[in-house]
């Protein structure tokens, strides 16, 4: 029985120490060559190679991101579970972004970083956090991870998902009937949903239309979720206040793709959070575990939802 780690070969050599100690029985290869395609019981990867196939007594596919929308589900056989990367370096990293975006958007810092380009000193009108209302798309691990930290603020927090939720000091909305509302009452929108059929291209003309004027968009889901072109139009007529992207479609952006000198926006290049090799082995060790001993693996992907 044998584990194959697709991936980058310094990550692989953390993966074998973690499992030599905490999976001594599996065997670990770090390539395909290694081994016998029917040994491989458990693999992890990036993208799904396109010989899935071979490995004929596959049970799980690991993705060594948090997302699994790079799979091509399709190619995988329907008995295979697919995990998504849920690991404390992930969830760590995700709430300093967005803590760090949401106030970076929250004390104007597009605006002084566009005056400081011009040598203009001048201080704007500055709002309270209490008066600053952030909603979250997505009330999943990582939006509730980051939420708990912006709790001290006082910022008034809300949350849209797809299925109702009950969270302390957040006002929840669910579904399609609810985002109307959810977004009125929102001046910095976070997006955290995963990229699936549904939310693709959802973030549109429609929906800015639908925010409060001067609202401001941090987006930390996958870049496809974003109508560029609708949001520049947002922000040039000035209804939308600035953007802090952190994903784009493509990435990185053509090199003179107007976002990347828009007056109102600031661009990372998908570095919310990264993937941290030890906590990442452990996590995904503690899931074979699980599995083994048939328990729900933790970041188990429904995979009739895509997420
Ligand atoms: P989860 O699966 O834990 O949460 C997803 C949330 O989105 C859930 O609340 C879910 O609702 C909601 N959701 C999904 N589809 C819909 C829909 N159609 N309508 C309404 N709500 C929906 O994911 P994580 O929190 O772990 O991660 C979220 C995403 O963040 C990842 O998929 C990835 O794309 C992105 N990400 C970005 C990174 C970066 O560096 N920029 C790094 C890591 C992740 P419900 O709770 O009802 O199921």
């Amino acid at each position: 029985m044998a584990f194959l780690f697709n991936s980058d070969v310094a990550r692989g050599a953390v993966f074998r120490e973690v499992f030599a100690r905490e999976l001594p029985d599996l065997q670990f290869c770090q390539s395909a060559e290694e081994i016998e395609p029917e040994k491989v019981r458990y693999l992890i990867t990036w993208t799904v190679p396109d010989d899935i196939s071979r490995y004929t007594n596959l049970e799980v596919l690991f993705s060594i991101g948090a997302g699994v929308d790079q799979f091509k589900a399709d190619i995988v056989p329907a008995h295979v579970k697919l995990v998504r990367m849920v690991e404390d370096g992930i969830v760590r990293m995700m709430q300093e972004y967005v803590a760090l975006g949401v106030l970076a958007l929250h004390r104007d810092f597009p605006a002084y970083i566009e005056q400081q380009e011009r040598k203009v000193w001048k201080g704007l009108p500055a709002r309270q956090a209490r008066d600053c209302r952030i909603g979250f798309l997505g009330l999943g691990m990582l939006a509730q991870a980051a939420i708990e930290r912006l709790k001290p603020f006082q910022f008034p927090l809300a949350g849209w998902s797809r299925s109702q939720k009950q969270i302390g000091g957040v006002t929840c909305f669910h579904g399609a009937d609810q985002l109307p509302g959810f977004l009125k009452q929102t001046d910095i929108l976070v997006c955290l949903l995963p990229l699936t059929e549904q939310t693709r291209g959802m973030l549109d003309g429609k929906l800015f239309a639908l925010l409060p004027d001067g609202a401001r968009l941090l987006h930390v889901g996958r870049g496809p979720q974003l109508d560029q072109k609708a949001l520049i139009e947002a922000l040039d007529s000035g209804h939308l206040a600035a953007a802090l992207l952190d994903v784009t479609d493509p990435e990185p952006l053509p090199e003179n793709h107007p976002l990347w000198s828009h007056p109102k926006v600031m661009i990372t290049p998908h570095i919310a959070s990264v993937t941290q090799p030890d906590t990442a082995a452990r996590a995904v060790a503690d899931n074979i575990q699980r599995h083994r001993a048939g328990e729900e693996m933790i970041g188990a992907v429904d995979r009739t939802l895509g997420y």
